[in-house]
């Protein structure tokens, strides 16, 4: 398989500014200065042609602000992410044409789909918007287009001219993975796109993802908290903690042998069965704040195995057969 998207070294911050009350405290002698988040640091990976990788990690772990960067909605402040061997954004060289074309082929699905539709548009126009604004049909065959899209994520054509309050939460999903299909992605970024659905329709819109996947080659980065929906539906699974990658493996490995103590602590707080009863054990303390992050391994705060080393050095991210982990345990011990 080719490798279809490259990051590199990417990070992400962002500048809080002060508020009134700090403004007015700093008016008064206070000292106040911009703070810095680092929602995402340095992150490196890549996905290959056809992929599916989940990604996973508390909220607050800098998930959804990669998967923004990826869809091209948010710049890096650092580092470099390449689709299908080119730079992403103003680097690449590209006329501004052949820019926003590469960029169609990278779209997102978010979570909540009634906010990401237009209420004052029919389902109809809203699929068809993108299409017709970018030349891929045209007026006169755009009613074929948008019915063939809806046929494709198994809604009614004929529902074309209703408005989005008229369909229950699944069916707008649908509406916006149809939308996303209309300008011929191959690659899509699903932001939580099922956490807002029962766990029946869950299920309908993750075989929908399964079924699109193999009949128009799709390769998916697959943003969730939800560990089984990720299991069941991606080949690579990344974990990301306060803005960093901490393991990276093939889904059977990291879920059969996970090695980094997150990974293992996230696995532990997924309720299981275990005679007759559930069992789970949440994960001990807070994630840290990304204005200020612990030093050396971020997860030290909470890691029951951290060590001294831990406080002082961050870990790397080191691959060995396959299976990459950030952990001072697996290079050389915590002391
Ligand atoms: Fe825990 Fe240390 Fe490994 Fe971080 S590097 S996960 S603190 S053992």
């Amino acid at each position: 398989m080719t490798t279809m998207l490259e990051l590199r070294e990417v990070s992400r911050r962002f500048e809080r500014r002060p508020d009134a009350i700090e403004k007015l405290a700093g008016l008064l002698g206070a000292k106040v200065s911009a703070q810095t988040v680092h929602a995402v640091d340095r992150v490196s990976f890549e996905v290959r042609r056809g992929e599916v990788v989940g990604l996973v990690g508390e909220s607050g772990c800098g998930k959804s602000t990669l998967g923004r960067m990826i869809a091209g909605l948010l710049p890096p402040s650092a580092g470099e992410i390449r689709f299908k061997g080119q730079p992403l954004g103003a680097k690449a060289g590209l006329t501004r044409q052949a820019q926003r074309a590469r960029r169609l082929q990278l779209q997102m699905i978010f979570q909540d789909p009634m906010s990401s539709l237009n209420p004052r548009m029919t389902v109809g126009d809203s699929i068809g918007e993108a299409a017709l604004v970018h030349g891929l049909s045209t007026r006169e065959g755009l009613a074929d287009h948008v019915a063939a899209l809806m046929r494709q994520v198994a809604l009614d054509p004929a529902y074309a001219s209703r408005y989005p309050h008229q369909f229950s939460g699944g069916q707008r999903q649908r509406i916006c993975i149809a939308r996303a299909l209309a300008v011929q992605p191959e690659f899509l970024v699903c932001d939580e796109s099922v956490a807002a659905l029962d766990v029946s329709i869950q299920a309908q819109i993750i075989n929908l993802f399964q079924q699109l996947r193999e009949q128009l080659q799709l390769t998916y980065l697959f943003i969730s908290h939800d560990l089984g929906v990720v299991r069941h539906l991606a080949d690579r699974v990344l974990v990301m903690y306060l803005g960093r990658v901490v393991e990276s493996a093939p889904t059977e490995a990291l879920f059969d042998q996970p090695r980094h103590p997150y990974t293992r602590a996230l696995l532990d707080q997924v309720p299981r069965l275990h005679g007759g009863r559930q069992q789970f054990r949440p994960i001990q303390g807070e994630i840290a704040s990304a204005l200020n992050p612990p030093s050396g391994c971020h997860f030290h705060t909470r890691c029951p195995q951290a060590g001294p080393r831990c406080r002082l050095e961050a870990p790397a991210l080191v691959m060995q057969h396959g299976h990459a982990v950030a952990c001072h345990l697996h290079q050389g011990g915590v002391q």
